[in-house]
């Protein structure tokens, strides 16, 4: 569990990462630090990017449908406009964002603004996930969470694509995702029931490949 440092009379900003597969419960633990702060009398801004409309225009929503208001923005470059007065800036699905998004959090931490980003740290791939690779090397803490294997029960760290969609954004939920483990991902459809042809033998799928 991540416990807040805490400065005596000291005005310092930080960055801090929680990021990990789809269903790892990102979003909650954001939800959690944002409330924290909240309570703490901290005042607390959240953004995501604006390609996340999956559920509400204006709301951080877990899948759990616990929610936040937040605000959609295009750039990350807009969070310096945005911060003004501010103590603590959340971003959700911060995978989404644009290549100076760790720049960008670099600035407002110097400015003394605490800053917690939530977001997959692959893609369904298996890649590292657009500016998070950099943005959690600049991170002062970093926390990795894990979903649960839907077919091994294994802490799951992978994001598997149901469907054959090649984009690598595609959103969406339990239908179009599964959380596995390293191992069942790289089963890859041999698991995928739906995926199975009527009467295929299951020594026939095809293996996914490493890249
Ligand atoms: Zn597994």
């Amino acid at each position: 569990m991540f416990l807040e440092p805490h400065f005596k009379g000291q005005r310092s900003g930080w960055i801090e990462v929680i990021c990990g597969s789809m269903f790892s419960g990102k979003t909650e633990e954001l939800i959690r630090r944002l409330k924290r702060a909240k309570i703490a009398n901290q005042r607390v801004e959240i953004f995501k990017p604006k390609i996340d409309t999956r559920y509400d225009e204006a709301k951080v929503v877990s899948h759990d449908a616990n929610f936040i208001l937040s605000s959609p923005i295009e750039h990350s470059s807009k969070l310096l406009e945005l911060a003004e007065g501010v103590n603590v800036i959340g971003i959700d699905e911060a995978q989404f964002f644009d290549a100076e998004l760790p720049d960008n959090c670099q600035r407002l931490a110097l400015r003394g603004i605490r800053i917690i980003a939530a977001g997959l740290d692959m893609d369904f791939r298996g890649k590292p996930f657009g500016p998070m690779p950099n943005l959690l090397a600049v991170a002062e803490y970093i926390t990795k969470v894990h979903a649960i294997c839907q077919h091994c029960g294994n802490l799951a760290t992978h994001s598997y694509r149901l469907s054959n969609n090649p984009d690598t954004v595609v959103l969406g939920e339990k239908d179009t995702y599964e959380a596995r483990c390293r191992t069942c991902y790289h089963m890859g459809n041999i698991l995928d029931l739906r995926a199975q042809p009527e009467g295929k033998q299951k020594g026939e799928a095809k293996e996914r490949k490493l890249a």
